[in-house]
């Protein structure tokens, strides 16, 4: 079953000509992993910003279409609350709200959405727990306010928390494997396989193989300019390791 299906995405920043998506084309099954490759500045960020609707851009053209709904036409929130997810490459601090409430809420309004009742402090902290302990996470973690002081490593894992709070259809990692440690990418990438079901989909933006030999991709596209030039599945992400994007291009 399709969970996502892009067609000929155009988007540029907002209020100006500069267009950075030149047509994007990419479907994603349910229970599919897909790995984003590309230069920096080709345009990952930008198209997983575009999905989950960042104003700093506009979509210019093309469609997309999530879980069988227009999803260019959602506010960010809807999207959210319709099942799609994304950590962002640096995700911010929110001062003044402790991460459990921040998980709350997020958890509850998502919730609230598909017509389920909120879950209390203590219903949540049962909800939680289990989530926390996978992730390899202390209790104390949660009455610190979102992502401030955070370690770089601290903010993935946290990031993913949310993801397991939020039990998203459709998760878009960005560079989740940057700035962690070994031992801290190991943990963050076995939380993320412990949330994979038949029935959601992961969209993962690397610049590394070793990412890629923790959470196992069925499809890997190469990006350049905006566009998806090179498809292929986990072999392609080796070939680029051995001999970088001239190598892959110089295969065609
Ligand atoms: P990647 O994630 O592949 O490194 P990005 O999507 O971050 O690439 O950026 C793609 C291109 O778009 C870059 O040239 C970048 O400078 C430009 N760009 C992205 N966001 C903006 C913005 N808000 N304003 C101006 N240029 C932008
Ligand atoms: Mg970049
Ligand atoms: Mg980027």
């Amino acid at each position: 079953k399709i969970l996502l299906q892009v067609q000929g995405l155009t988007a540029s920043v907002a209020d100006s000509n500069t267009e950075i998506l030149k047509g994007i084309d990419l479907t994603i099954r349910e229970g599919e992993v897909h790995a984003i490759m590309g230069k920096n500045g080709s345009g990952k960020s930008t198209f997983s910003k575009v999905l989950v609707g960042h104003p700093d851009y506009q979509v210019t053209g093309g469609a997309a279409i999530f879980k069988g709904e227009n999803l260019l036409e959602k506010e960010p929130e809807e999207r959210s609350h319709a099942g799609l997810f994304m950590s962002f490459q640096s995700p911010v601090e929110v001062p003044g709200v402790s991460n459990m409430d921040f998980l709350r809420m997020s958890c509850n309004a998502r919730r609230a959405a598909q017509g389920q009742p909120e879950l209390g402090p203590l219903e949540f902290y049962g909800f939680l727990s289990p989530k926390l302990a996978a992730l390899n996470m202390a209790p104390t973690f949660l009455d610190r306010n979102v992502n401030e002081g955070f370690s770089g490593g601290e903010k993935k894992r946290n990031e993913i928390l949310q993801l397991a709070v939020l039990e998203a259809d459709l998760a878009i990692l960005d560079e989740i494997d940057s700035g962690l440690d070994v031992d801290a990418l190991r943990d963050v990438a076995n939380a993320v396989n412990g949330l994979r079901k038949s029935s959601n989909a992961i969209l993962m933006i690397t610049h590394y193989q070793r990412l890629l030999d923790y959470i196992k991709p069925d499809f890997v596209h190469i990006m350049e300019q905006g566009q998806i030039v090179k498809t292929g599945d986990a072999s392609l992400a080796k070939q680029l390791e051995a001999g970088g994007y001239q190598a892959i291009r110089g295969g065609d």
